[in-house]
C-alpha cells in the first residue's frame, strides 16, 4: 500500500517538472473562492526572506517558508520553531508557495485545500551560513544552516534532512549562539502575528472567509 501512495505521490510531485515550481501550489487550490494569492514566479530582490505562519488547519502547525528561485520553500513544523538549541523540531517538506504568500494572513474557506486561519507569526530575511555554498544547493544536499533576522526568530538555525526515500523528513533546530534562548519555548510565550498582533482568533472572527465580491 506504501507502495502504490509512493508511486502515485511521485507522479504528482518528485516528477513534477521543475520549469514550473509553483504547479503543485495552484493544482491544489481553487483561487477564485480562496483568498490566497496568486500562484506567480518572483524575482527577488535585496535579502531573501523569510516567514513563519501559524496556521490553525485540521491541526495546528506552523508552515516556515524560505526564499530560494523565486518561490517559498517550505515546510510544516507541527510543533513550531524554538530558540532553544536543544529543541530539535520536525520539518515536512511541502509545496512551494508564491513570494506573495509571505503576506497572507487570514481564512481560507471550509472545503478547500488548507481550510483553516493563518496569521504571520514571524518575518524577515536571512542569510545562508554555508561558505562557497548557495542556499540551493544546499537544500538539495539535504543540509542548510542559516542566520534569521526576524523578530522572534533570530540567529543561526540549522536544515537538515533525515532519513530518505519518498517521505522526506527534515530537522529546524537553533544553533548554538548568542541569540540562543535555553529552556525557552517562543511559540508559548509569542503566540500572534508580527503584522497585526492578532491571536489566531482574532483573524477567525474579524476576516471574511472567501468575500467572493472582491473577486468579482
Ligand atoms: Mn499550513
Amino acid at each position: 500500500m506504501l507502495g502504490i501512495l509512493f508511486i502515485a505521490s511521485c507522479t504528482h510531485y518528485y516528477c513534477m517538472n521543475d520549469s514550473d515550481p509553483l504547479a503543485k501550489y495552484r493544482d491544489r487550490r481553487d483561487l477564485s473562492e480562496s483568498p490566497e494569492p496568486l500562484g506567480e514566479l518572483t524575482d527577488g530582490e535585496g535579502e531573501p526572506i523569510f516567514v513563519v505562519q501559524k496556521h490553525a488547519a485540521s491541526t495546528l502547525h506552523y508552515d516556515l517558508r524560505l526564499e530560494s528561485g523565486g518561490v517559498l520553500k517550505s515546510w510544516a513544523v507541527p510543533k513550531g520553531p524554538s530558540m532553544d538549541p536543544k529543541v530539535r523540531r520536525l520539518a515536512v517538506p511541502t509545496e512551494d508557495h508564491p513570494m506573495a504568500y509571505a503576506g497572507f494572513e487570514g481564512v481560507i474557506p471550509e472545503g478547500h485545500y488548507g481550510a483553516g486561519t493563518v496569521i504571520v507569526w514571524d518575518r524577515g530575511t536571512f542569510a545562508n551560513m554555508k561558505e562557497g555554498k548557495g542556499f540551493a544547493e544546499s537544500l538539495e544536499e539535504g543540509h542548510a544552516t542559516i542566520r534569521l533576522d526576524g523578530e522572534k526568530l533570530r540567529g543561526g538555525f540549522a536544515l537538515i534532512r533525515t532519513g530518505g526515500g519518498g517521505r522526506p523528513r527534515w530537522l529546524f533546530f537553533k544553533m548554538k549562539d548568542g541569540e540562543a534562548r535555553p529552556g525557552s519555548d517562543v511559540a508559548e510565550e509569542m503566540p500572534d502575528s508580527v503584522v497585526s498582533g492578532r491571536s489566531l482568533e482574532q483573524v477567525a472572527l474579524e476576516e471574511e472567509p472567501a468575500d467572493l465580491e472582491g473577486f468579482a
